[in-house]
């Protein structure tokens, strides 16, 4: 399996972004639960206009998971998913907005609900964590992909097991260090109240679980 490399403006391009645009960590979890928010919209969208697809907003949530012990927090969404070309193009080039890109081509104005455009609020996960690892499954599709990176050094992606559509990201929380606090992720109380802050205006449910002391 060989790693693919960013292109270099990518790569400075994500350093300065965690470094500079968001100065406070915590807006990486509205990041992650706007973009699943959004892949559930699209999911909705497509039943809009698909005869086939059924649309129960019952079926559709958000799911973030902390385990203190494996010092991971994982969101989970039962959304569009990514194909293979879909994770290259949306998670490997940095600025590129799936979602900049799905408004215009189904024409949505005004009205509807997908938040993202800026192409660049996935990679703020890189604030708080480091590993990230996205496993997915596209809507209508039987393959499903792993797509994993360290940051700037670039990104794998290889075949995986998924059982429905939708995707999961897994961040692996980095090490409390003498100037640098990230345990407070992976505590309920405080991912309850950035869950509060951020997304009153999602409109999925949001479920939340926390494992381990
Ligand atoms: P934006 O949301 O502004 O488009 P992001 O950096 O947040 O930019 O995300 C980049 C793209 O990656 C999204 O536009 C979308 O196509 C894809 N993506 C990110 N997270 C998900 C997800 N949970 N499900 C499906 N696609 C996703
Ligand atoms: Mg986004």
């Amino acid at each position: 399996m060989s790693k693919k490399q960013f292109k270099a403006e990518s790569k400075r391009l994500l350093e300065m972004m965690i470094n500079s645009i968001y100065t406070q960590r915590e807006i990486f979890l509205r990041e992650l639960i706007s973009n699943a928010s959004d892949a559930i919209d699209k999911l909705y969208y497509k039943a809009l206009t698909d005869e086939q697809l059924v649309f129960n907003k019952e079926d559709y949530y958000v799911k973030v998971v902390a385990d203190k012990e494996s010092r991971t927090l994982t969101i989970t969404d039962t959304g569009i998913g990514m194909s293979k070309e879909e994770l290259e193009n949306n998670l490997g080039v940095i600025a590129k907005s799936g979602s900049f890109a799905f408004k215009k081509e189904n024409e949505l104005k005004d009205g509807h609900n997908i938040i993202g455009q800026f192409g660049v609020g996935f990679y703020s996960a890189f604030m708080v964590a480091d590993v990230v690892t996205v496993t997915t499954k596209a809507f209508g599709s039987d393959e499903a992909f792993k797509w994993e990176s360290t940051g700037a050094d670039g990104y794998t992606i290889e075949p995986a097991e998924k059982a429905t559509a939708g995707t999961e990201i897994v961040l692996n929380i980095k090490e409390n260090t003498e100037d640098d606090q990230y345990d407070e992720y992976l505590e309920e109380y405080r991912l309850r109240s950035i869950i509060k802050k951020y997304s009153d205006f999602i409109r999925y449910p949001i479920k939340m679980d926390v494992k381990g002391q």
